[in-house]
């Protein structure tokens, strides 16, 4: 999309933890990640060895930690190249098996990892892939969600069943809703319009269609999103909301059944 190629990096802070923006390929973003208090840092995924390399070097950092969320290309596609240049230790789902480039560590579902004077949780989110993962910074209320939560949608189900990606997204659903939400592609406005086909009259989900088109004529970016945003809105998350059942012809049935129609809908959209 050539729109979110002209989009800069962004910067947010979250107490001490920096946390910079940085679009990459078509659709995918890097987030570069610094501990103030250490001046540690990390990135979460690689999907451009260079991009990702020229932003550390714009701002003088080096690279401490590769936190991989799943093994696909557009996600661990720099681990190679940023380790060699950077020395970077990397982090990345023991449920992936050899597919992580570069592994140093392999982490499971409940580990910490020390990240200078913070912490992330690890949680085991499987449904995209067999073993995908997400990095929570639970005293920053901060989650990384890669490919398994987007902005109104989640990802395809390439390795796992509607019903272990319901259960994986229960995992985010338990989180408090004021977290903040960084989800690693620029989907949403595509996603809300096959939300927004579902339930055309749902208001919530019709003023945040607006400002995400708003915010897209900009060039900026709709991510990060917080959780209760998502709560409200986004159709996967609503599996067990008799309303969004009804939408889809489902009244009574099981969360998970409902899940799965929405999902092979979203497929078939
Ligand atoms: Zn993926
Ligand atoms: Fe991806």
């Amino acid at each position: 999309m050539a729109v979110l190629r002209q989009q800069s990096a962004m910067e947010n802070r979250h107490g001490p933890l920096t946390v910079v923006q940085l679009p990459c390929l078509q659709d995918n973003y890097a987030f570069l990640l610094k501990d103030e208090g250490s001046g540690t840092v990390a990135t979460v995924d690689t999907p451009d060895a260079d991009a990702i390399g020229a932003a550390l070097n714009e701002r003088g950092w080096g690279l401490d930690l590769i936190l991989n969320t799943h093994w696909h290309p557009d996600h661990t596609g720099g681990n190679e190249a940023l380790k060699a240049r950077f020395g970077a230790h990397i982090v990345g789902p023991a449920g992936e098996d050899d597919r992580i480039p570069g592994r140093d560590r392999a982490v499971v579902d409940g580990d910490q990892v020390a990240f200078g004077g913070l912490n992330a949780q690890v949680l085991e989110t499987p449904g995209h892939t067999k073993g995908h993962i997400v990095f929570h910074f639970a005293d920053q209320k901060v989650g990384f969600v890669g490919d398994t939560l987007f902005s109104l949608g989640c990802g395809r189900l390439f390795e796992g069943t509607p019903a272990q990606m319901w259960t994986s997204l229960g995992k985010l659903r338990a989180m408090p809703p004021e977290t903040v939400l960084y989800c690693a592609h620029e989907y949403t406005a595509a996603n809300a319009k096959f939300a927004l086909s579902l339930e055309p009259d749902h208001a919530p989900l019709k003023e945040r269609a607006a400002e995400i088109e708003r915010l897209r004529a900009e060039g900026q970016p709709t991510v990060p999103m917080t959780l209760s945003q998502e709560l409200q809105t986004n159709p996967f998350l609503r599996a067990d909301d008799p309303a969004l059942a009804a939408s889809v012809g489902l009244r009574g049935a099981a969360p998970t059944d409902v899940f799965a129609d929405v999902r092979r809908r979203k497929d078939e959209f």
